[in-house]
């Protein structure tokens, strides 16, 4: 569970002590974020949920048997996600609640009921450039346009391609809550969609990507309810194994850890895990 934060200057303080007095005088930021922050974990109940099983086995593991310290400043993106969910329940949008499923539980941000009795699942994403590219399998190429500079070169512009898209734990988040809301309510599900908010939208980086707007409102693919939950099942089995044996899991997957680049720098329990800054086969 999460314990306090890791102020800028690299000191460990407690929740409480944080919220009671910054030990910098000057805060980093507002209590109201600060608490959003120190409640953003789940205190351990005994069924996964779908976010836990996202993640590594191991990365869950950690985070749920010890204590750790966060950075204000690596949670900011986090906490928008959870605002989302707080902000479609005051606007009287289609908020969904928490539900339990398969030995799993989730909390789906908005679903739209239809009146064949079937439903719209919709999630709200805030990504970087790259992984919107990758889930929409934008790409740029160049091309050239049948002009030549003065040197005889020919002259090229860049042009938006599409390519397979690569959704990777999106997908299975996706259809895992599409699965456990059809099991929960007997309804089919429509569509199922995420609304993107491109974090470094409008930004040279996001338009080399061929990241042009802002805001994407995306189909998220179908993937076969079988493979869907025998990835949950064989997870949710593998996490409470270890939880109440106390047995450390073996190392996320390449996939998991984000091919090192998590366990470097934005994995939270990465200071509990021998593998972090490691490069591993
Ligand atoms: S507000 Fe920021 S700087 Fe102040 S104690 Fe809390 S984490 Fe540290
Ligand atoms: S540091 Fe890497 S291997 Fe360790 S828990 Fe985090 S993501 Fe997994």
């Amino acid at each position: 569970m999460i314990k306090g934060l890791i102020c800028p200057d690299g000191v460990k303080t407690p929740t409480h002590g944080c919220l009671n007095k910054c030990r910098m005088g000057l805060r980093c930021a507002p209590t109201s974020y600060i608490k959003a922050v120190a409640t953003s974990d789940r205190k351990w109940s005994g069924i996964p949920s779908v976010t836990q099983l996202c993640n590594g086995t191991l990365e869950s593991y950690l985070k749920i048997k010890h204590d750790y310290y966060v950075s204000p400043n690596d949670y900011a993106f986090a906490v928008n996600g959870t605002q989302v969910h707080a902000n479609l329940e005051e606007h009287g949008e289609n908020a969904e609640q928490r539900i339990t499923q398969f030995g799993v539980s989730g909390q789906p941000d908005e679903v739209i009921w239809h009146e064949d009795d079937t439903f719209t699942l919709i999630d709200h994403k805030t990504a970087g450039s790259y992984k919107v590219a990758q889930c929409l399998g934008i790409a740029t190429e160049k091309v050239e346009t049948g002009e030549f500079f003065k040197n005889g070169k020919p002259k090229t512009k860049t042009e938006i391609v599409q390519i397979p898209g690569e959704w990777g734990d999106y997908e299975l988040q996706l259809n895992m809550y599409r699965l456990m809301i059809e099991e929960n309510t007997g309804k089919k599900c429509r569509e199922m969609k995420i609304f993107f908010i491109v974090r470094d939208g409008g930004t040279a980086i996001a338009f080399s990507r061929g990241i042009r707007d802002n805001i994407y409102f995306s189909d998220v693919p179908w993937v076969e309810d079988l493979k869907v939950l025998a990835y949950f099942e064989t997870k949710r089995d593998a996490l409470i194994h270890a939880v109440e044996n106390d047995i450390e899991p073996p190392i996320c997957s390449k996939e998991e850890r984000w091919f090192d680049r998590k366990c470097e720098k934005y994995c939270s329990v990465r200071e509990l895990c021998k593998h972090s800054g490691v490069k591993n086969g």
